[in-house]
């Protein structure tokens, strides 16, 4: 057939609306001991909870094949020996998290940040070459910080291939990024389709706790502006309320899990 190629055949699956699916890996890339009500706001307040960093490897099968990370973890920190004790698992440090699953920082096609503070982007600058989406806000926000949010670096996004985006977006087929200011001014989930249905990886910093069986979802204890916070977590709930599945982003449970 005159013209025919294999992208040629891609697009049309794409214009389709077919989905590509993809897996998605928790990786343990950093440990926190913290108070219940940095999760939580006004609730839980004096427990002690250990908070994992998450760097969710996304891999999608056929298709292009991408490989996607979402949030970059922890620069430094240390495995506290309570932690191994308690949980029997052991933060790596991001390069040893890859190289765990065969790949390299070269191997990943996009990096998506779901806000820019340090326990979700410290390892950006590994991926000096690659594509690195967050919201144009959140960007704003890590460039000139308020000084209540200390968390913020400019190292985070200076000389890296940074992408803007401003609001819902699909980036690829099968990945979507949501606005869900709040928690910070820019803070995003990523919708994700897998075999098992849509993923929702929630964007602002919250666990299990959050997400009571009944009555409203909590809102994040950290917050640039509450009544925003606690509106985009009862819209996350909703799409649990609706099927999908939702990945806390410091969700201990998530470990030793591949969803999709
Ligand atoms: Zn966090």
């Amino acid at each position: 057939m005159p013209g025919y190629s294999l992208s040629d055949s891609k697009d049309t699956h794409q214009r389709r609306g077919e989905l590509m699916p993809y897996t998605i890996t928790p990786l343990l890339v950093g440990v926190r001991n913290v108070d219940q009500g940095i999760m939580t706001y006004q609730q839980g307040y004096g427990k002690r909870i250990w908070l994992p960093m998450w760097a969710f490897l996304l891999r999608e099968k056929g298709g292009e094949g991408r490989t996607v990370i979402v949030d970059t973890g922890l620069e430094d920190f240390v495995n506290p020996p309570e932690f191994i004790e308690d949980t029997g698992l052991e933060a790596l440090f991001m390069d040893e998290a890859l190289e765990q699953q065969g790949l390299t920082a070269n191997d990943v096609d996009a990096v998506i940040n779901t806000h820019l503070h340090d326990d979700h982007c410290g390892n950006n600058p590994m991926f000096e070459n690659t594509p690195i989406y967050v919201q144009r806000a959140e960007l704003e926000a890590c460039l000139h910080p308020h000084p209540l949010d200390y968390r913020y670096e400019p190292s985070f996004v200076e000389d890296l291939d940074v992408r803007p985006v401003e609001g819902d977006t699909e980036i690829f087929p099968g990945i979507t990024l949501m606005a869900t200011p709040g928690h910070t001014p820019g803070s995003q989930a990523v919708k994700v389709e897998t075999e098992d249905g849509p993923v929702v990886i929630t964007g602002m910093c919250c666990s299990g706790e959050n997400f009571p069986e009944n009555g409203p979802a909590i809102c994040p204890g950290v917050h640039c502006d509450a009544f925003s916070a606690y509106d985009e977590i009862q819209k996350l709930k909703a799409l649990r309320d609706q099927g999908a599945t939702l990945l806390p982003l410091h969700e201990l449970s998530l470990a030793g899990k591949t969803i999709g």
